[in-house]
């Protein structure tokens, strides 16, 4: 990583809150603690399975625990856990909540039924730095970043919600993941383990808006989670307009990442394009498209753009989306238009937590 990016990471990246949730420990950490409380090794498995498949929200309820360990845990830890303060229902089954910390930071997530499966679109982070013009949460700006345990929480409140198991998680709620990298990646490792929701890798998506540094680890990592880039634009000007927090990882170096990825990995990631009319749904800006992605294994998904209120981005018409496919097909570019799920409820990323509580 060369310095530029080292600094750009550390001024994006703010710490996540300060409270010890014991739920912040790993395994190996949980089974050291108890050990050093003079507690036998089991009583490690048995905290975290009340803490990741019980869900229990305080540790009187572990009822498996001599009544002096919990008193002890409950005076070193917290367990943490989320209120939920809105919700709104769509007319096609998704369901969008807002939900707060319990140092007030709050975040939305949302639940996507399909006949039997439960997707669930999680937030890294309270608020987003990277100022997208085009998204409400961006125009916030960051309040603070989430831990796993929060990211975790999101899915067992939804899941639960739903009466059901979530069966796939996306990363693309408010904030930048690769802004949050470590809590991120604890977080997949926590929806993938069998001891916590056994959601398999491949169903397990991160949304990045191209952080260059933290992709290059990205393909490092051993599992086989998947990876969307938010493209929204191949000619650099335009992106550099519709996506500023990003200008500095230039669409080239984009390129050569997404390449490297490709290489290592073998998968095959996804670019999102939110058509804007005028914008972004151009014949130029389909031609450079059709440049960046052609010859790269990766995969274009063109969503319309979910308007906001008072901003002057509109969404481009169905004619185009589809001339969109018809052209990505001709130089081998595989591209689904994607039916923006929950329109009606406002799931445009941060827009009821602005209608909430502004
Ligand atoms: N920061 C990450 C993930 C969160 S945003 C990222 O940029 O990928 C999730 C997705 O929603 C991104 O593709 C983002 O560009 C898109 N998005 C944000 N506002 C939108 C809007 N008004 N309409 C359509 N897509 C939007």
């Amino acid at each position: 990583m060369n310095t530029e990016d080292a600094e750009f990471l550390a001024t994006s990246t703010q710490a996540v809150s300060t409270r010890t949730a014991i739920r912040s420990l790993s395994p190996d950490e949980l089974t050291r603690m108890v050990l050093s409380m003079g507690q036998p090794k089991f009583r490690a498995q048995q905290i975290a399975d009340w803490l990741w498949t019980k869900h229990v929200t305080s540790f009187d309820e572990m009822s498996n625990l001599p009544a002096s360990l919990r008193e002890q845990l409950t005076q070193m830890f917290v367990i943490g856990g989320t209120d939920e303060i809105a919700r709104q229902v769509s007319k096609d089954g998704s369901r969008k909540y807002l939900l707060k910390f319990a140092d007030g930071a709050s975040v939305e997530c949302v639940g996507m039924p399909t006949r039997n499966k439960l997707s669930v679109c999680v937030s890294t982070q309270a608020g987003c730095g990277m100022a997208c013009a085009f998204c409400a949460t961006g125009a916030a700006g960051l309040n603070r970043s989430l831990s796993a345990a929060e990211m975790y929480d999101q899915v067992v409140h939804v899941a639960k919600d739903f009466g059901t198991r979530a069966t796939s998680v996306v990363l693309m709620g408010q904030g930048e993941p690769f802004a949050n990298y470590k809590e991120t990646m604890k977080a997949l490792r926590l929806f993938n383990s069998p001891e916590g929701l056994g959601i398999g890798a491949r169903h397990l998506t991160v949304s990045t808006c191209g952080i260059i540094p933290m992709i290059h680890k990205f393909a490092t990592e051993p599992e086989q989670f998947t990876l969307a880039v938010s493209l929204h634009s191949a000619v650099q000007k335009t992106r550099d307009m519709i996506m500023p927090g990003v200008k500095r990882f230039t669409l080239l170096r984009l390129w050569d990442v997404m390449q490297e990825y490709v290489e290592k990995t073998g998968r095959r990631p996804s670019y999102e394009y939110a058509l804007i009319g005028g914008v972004n749904d151009t014949d130029d800006e389909l031609a450079a498209l059709c440049d960046f992605a052609s010859d790269t294994m990766a995969h274009v998904n063109v969503i319309m753009l979910n308007e906001v209120p008072g901003s002057p981005f509109k969404p481009s018409t169905d004619a185009r989306a589809q001339l969109f496919v018809r052209k990505l097909a001709q130089v081998g570019v595989e591209c689904t238009i994607r039916n923006s799920r929950g329109n009606d409820i406002a799931a445009a990323c941060g827009q009821l937590k602005q209608q909430v509580l502004n």
